[in-house]
């Protein structure tokens, strides 16, 4: 299997052991589920079903991010307790997950269950010389760390763009570089707050990924995902800090969900362009909506409009309606099906092979529709 790693910037060979471990960020729970998290995760699920067709064991970890700026906001807007809000969204989000047929997570930890785990790390991160306090909070220092930027491949303007985009803080006055990056953080006086020997305070963006990836899968990652809006600053932060701490590689291999537009610009509560699934499951078959999603490559950024759901309905009809006349034995589309999904995830290719079948009506349809998980 060949697969396109961020790092490298090239497609490589994907060669795992019996059992893969992958890390893909997960949510944080304060809104319903939008298309662009189910691209995300529909990509790590058909990439997990290839994986054990092909024999492997997979082991997937989803964080949820159950504190953070943005879920402590939205509570205090409506008045509820952080967790509570968590509680509530997280429920949601499975309830859509369970609806499109995902593989359930090995584990999918909270990051508040990872406290101790953080402030172990953040010492460590420490210790070694690579962070240092200011203000009451602990920030990674990246001038101690020549990789910084092996991931990304950003220039130093490009790197600060997106930090102050994506909540980097880089005019904190209390960092010594714009780009350093916050291990641990004060909290506010209306925020949760727990002790540490750097005073009350509460974890940074990016350091329960790495403490919850170590935690969960014990060593280096075989693969890592998320939306490639996640490359710079959280993927590049997460990376520095853990290679401190672990003293080898973080992961061997990074792949990134391009971003659903619609309206033409990213999917995102920020600017309110959102679709959301479970508005779509009122009114189509959740196979429909993994069809609409896996008729475009993950790596394509695209543009969400009203005539894909009653395209990949008519698709889905078709497929259905071809799958009850034909063998299941003859393998054909199956192993062009292999063949696509092997050459860097190809599901539009491995799409338009079902297509094929469906027309000149041969091939093991069902089979075939399974490893995009879509059951016939
Ligand atoms: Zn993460």
């Amino acid at each position: 299997m060949k697969l396109y790693d961020t790092a490298r910037q090239a497609v490589v060979p994907f060669e795992p052991g019996p059992v893969v471990t992958m890390y893909t960020c997960g949510i944080t729970p304060y809104d319903a589920t939008h298309l662009g998290h189910a691209a995300t995760y529909v990509t790590y699920d058909v990439l997990q079903r290839r994986l054990r067709d092909r024999g492997h064991d997979t082991r997937c970890v989803r964080n949820i991010t159950d504190v953070d700026d943005d879920i402590l906001r939205k509570a205090r807007e409506i008045g509820v307790h952080y967790l509570d809000l968590a509680a509530a969204e997280t429920a949601r989000f499975d309830s859509d997950m369970k609806a499109l047929g995902m593989l359930a997570c090995w584990s999918e930890p909270r990051a508040t269950s990872a406290i101790a785990d953080i402030r172990k790390m953040v010492g460590q991160v420490l210790d070694r010389g690579y962070a240092y306090q200011s203000g009451g909070s602990v920030y990674f220092d990246i001038s101690a760390f020549d990789r910084f930027g092996q991931i990304s491949h950003l220039d130093r303007p490009a790197m600060l763009a997106l930090a102050a985009e994506h909540g980097g803080n880089p005019d904190d006055p209390n960092k010594r570089d714009p780009l350093d990056f916050v291990l641990w953080q004060k909290s506010a006086p209306d925020e949760p707050a727990w002790d540490s020997r750097w005073g009350p305070g509460r974890p940074g963006w990016h350091i329960e990924c790495s403490a919850l990836a170590l935690r969960e899968l014990g060593g280096t990652v075989d693969l890592h995902g998320g939306g490639s809006d996640l490359i710079y600053p959280h993927h590049e932060c997460e990376a520095a800090q853990s290679e401190v701490v672990m003293g080898e590689q973080f992961v061997r291999h990074w792949m990134h969900q391009a971003m659903v537009r619609m309206d033409g610009a990213k999917m995102s509560k920020s600017l309110g362009n959102l679709v959301f699934v479970s508005d779509l499951l009122k009114e189509y078959d959740p196979r429909a909506i993994r069809l609409a999603i896996v008729s475009h490559h993950y790596r394509d950024s695209w543009e969400w409009t009203d005539a894909l759901m009653p395209e990949a309905a008519a698709r889905l009809d078709a497929w259905q309606a071809a799958a009850g006349g034909h063998s299941d034995t003859a393998d054909g589309v199956l192993d062009q099906v292999r063949a696509r999904l092997d050459d860097d995830l190809d599901t539009p290719g491995a799409v338009a092979a079902i297509d094929r079948a469906v027309a000149t009506g041969t091939g093991a349809l069902a089979s075939a529709a399974a490893l995009l998980g879509v059951s016939l």
